[in-house]
């Protein structure tokens, strides 16, 4: 640390590294101005001159400090905790590493003395500085302050072990020292980090030996490494039991609930089911977030700008009914939720109907399916009706009486959205004669079908390129020659966790029902001939979407398998 770093000015470092020009550096400058009192480095970044690697590249240059990449780097938890969590938020540094009396941290700021000064007090060890970016500290705070938390409250709980917990869990409740009990505490660091890892449903099962707990994460479950001990199963349940106001008592019977919680500054509505195993509750914590639903666009969403196109011709239409078709778990209501985004405006009254309502959106006026109560979706539909609705939204059509409904509200004036369960668009307009509406019913009332998938993204760390030569494989995608493709790396690395994938996007195949297709329908033409003629009126099918990302290098041919011919 011999190095003078106060006198290096960033934007000389940049420009002799040859990433930016002199007069980048100036305009920067100049914008740094007006900025607030920002670093020059931070300017540069937001001016998207140049990434974060290459700033701190430039950096580990010029002041001889080591760059480390900290998503390939293992970090030693007995290190993350010696600086406390706050501390590593609030300075965005990590510790991640400690031989002997030195402890190696990454910073984003290998100048700032004043913090290393502060962390060697609070550490009482020989702080050691190594690069990192901004983004990967971050990321590093949030996943090993929860991992080491979590295995905190355990040995916590193996401490206590031996007493009955459940008994202690409801002494505090009456206490109220809730917030300190390990359970209480686990159960929440586990709902954070899981939420933290962009998590979608958390599954806490019961074996002989042990609790699992499996993050579903981008359509796939993730086992996480919670070494939970048995005993604590019951325990675990009855916490998340008493937070969605669910019977403690009662084990032997499927239950459900819901709480909700904010976490990061984000409100969450969390949706637990309960059913009974052999070896105890299972336990499926659904988290949702209530946040800017309405924000999302449809283009966001993955619809590629031709099918926007379409889309937009479907509901430009001022009444009928547009479907989203697909399996469980393809985004058909993110989808519903962002046409309704697109079509909400103030002069307009939209109405929805939902089983569950999975996201609050401002503005719009949801009502919960509630069978018990008798409050059905044709029972609701029927009374949305007389409320002077412009948009309806049925969230799902089941069963051929919703269907009347809707496609006579269709017919009366309104525009309806809803879903139904099929493999592609065409077969979707049969689906509805085969519940009982009639074809010219259907031929007249439907406007749009929009068959979906969700496909997993490879990750762009580990992605490998091959040579695709095999002849069915080929024929799948319709070439005739080997191609270069991708393909995810066999482990993947550490920023996708092993999957080899990091995110997922939607395809869409639409048809818009022109005249030529409400004339097939309404003669009982089949979903042949129907897909036939809208593929001719331009309609591109899921396997046309996908089969040009692959050769984009974005998925692999088993997404393309999958997105084609799962039901
Ligand atoms: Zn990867």
């Amino acid at each position: 640390m011999a190095v003078p770093f106060q006198n290096i000015k960033i934007g000389e470092v940049l420009v002799e590294s040859g990433y930016i020009s002199q007069q980048q550096v100036e305009s920067a400058l100049a914008q740094q101005k007006n900025s607030g009192g920002k670093k020059l480095g931070e300017v540069i970044l937001e001016m998207g001159l140049v990434s974060e690697t290459q700033l701190a590249r430039a950096l580990e240059k010029r002041l001889k400090v080591p760059y480390v990449d900290l998503s390939t780097t293992k970090l030693d938890t007995a290190a993350v905790g010696k600086i406390p969590e706050n501390i590593a938020k609030d300075k965005t540094v990590i510790a991640f590493q400690q031989s002997g009396n030195r402890l190696l941290v990454a910073t984003n700021d290998p100048v700032n003395f004043y913090v290393f000064d502060e962390l060697k007090v609070i550490t009482g060890m020989e702080i050691v500085p190594r690069l990192s970016t901004k983004t990967q500290i971050e990321a590093a705070i949030n996943k090993f302050y929860s991992a080491q938390a979590i295995d905190s409250t355990m040995s916590d709980l193996e401490s206590e072990a031996g007493g009955d917990v459940t008994q202690d869990l409801a002494a505090a409740e009456s206490e109220g020292r809730i917030d300190n009990a390990p359970i209480v505490k686990l159960v929440n660091m586990m709902v954070e980090t899981a939420f933290r890892m962009k998590c979608t449903d958390i599954h806490i099962e019961a074996f002989k030996d042990r609790t699992r707990i499996r993050f579903r994460i981008d359509g796939e479950l993730v086992e996480q490494e919670m070494k939970i001990p048995p005993s604590f199963h019951n325990s675990i349940i009855t916490r998340i039991k008493i937070l969605a106001g669910m019977n403690i008592a009662e084990r032997r019977i499927p239950l459900d609930g819901r709480f909700g919680t904010k976490i990061d500054g984000i409100n969450l509505d969390m949706r637990v089911s309960t059913i009974p195993c052999v070896y105890g509750e299972k336990c499926v914590i659904r988290l949702l977030s209530t946040a800017d639903a309405a924000a999302k666009k449809i283009t966001d969403l993955g619809m590629t700008d031709y099918n926007y196109e379409m889309f937009k011709q479907i509901i430009r239409c001022p009444n009928g009914v547009m479907l989203v078709t697909g399996p469980t778990g393809s985004g058909k209501s993110t989808t519903l939720y962002a046409t309704l985004g697109e079509l909400s405006k103030p002069n307009v009254n939209i109405v929805t109907v939902e089983d569950p309502v999975e996201k609050k959106i401002d503005g719009i006026n949801q009502c919960q399916i509630n069978d018990k109560a008798g409050m059905t979706f044709a029972a609701a539909l029927r009374s949305i009706l007389r409320q002077d609705p412009d948009v309806i939204m049925v969230g799902e059509i089941r069963d051929g009486e919703t269907a009347d409904i809707a496609i006579r509200a269709a017919i009366t004036g309104h525009f309806v959205l809803s879903t139904l369960h099929t493999n592609d668009a065409a077969s979707t307009i049969l689906r509805l004669v085969d519940m009982g509406v009639e074809p010219y019913m259907v031929a007249t009332s439907v406007v749009g079908i929009i068959a979906q998938r969700l496909v997993k993204l490879l990750c762009t760390s580990c992605k490998e390129t091959f040579i695709l030569d095999d002849p069915d494989e080929l024929k799948l995608m319709d070439l005739n020659k080997p191609a270069q493709i991708c393909r995810p790396h066999p482990g993947g690395c550490k920023s996708c966790h092993g999957s080899g994938y990091s995110g997922r996007t939607a395809i869409h195949e639409i048809i818009v029902t022109t005249p030529d297709i409400k004339e097939l329908i309404s003669s009982g033409g089949t979903a042949e001939q129907i897909g036939a003629q809208a593929r001719k009126n331009g309609t591109l099918l899921l396997r046309d979407n996908v089969t040009k990302m692959v050769l984009a290098g974005k998925t692999s041919m088993d997404e393309l398998v999958k997105a084609t011919y799962t039901v």
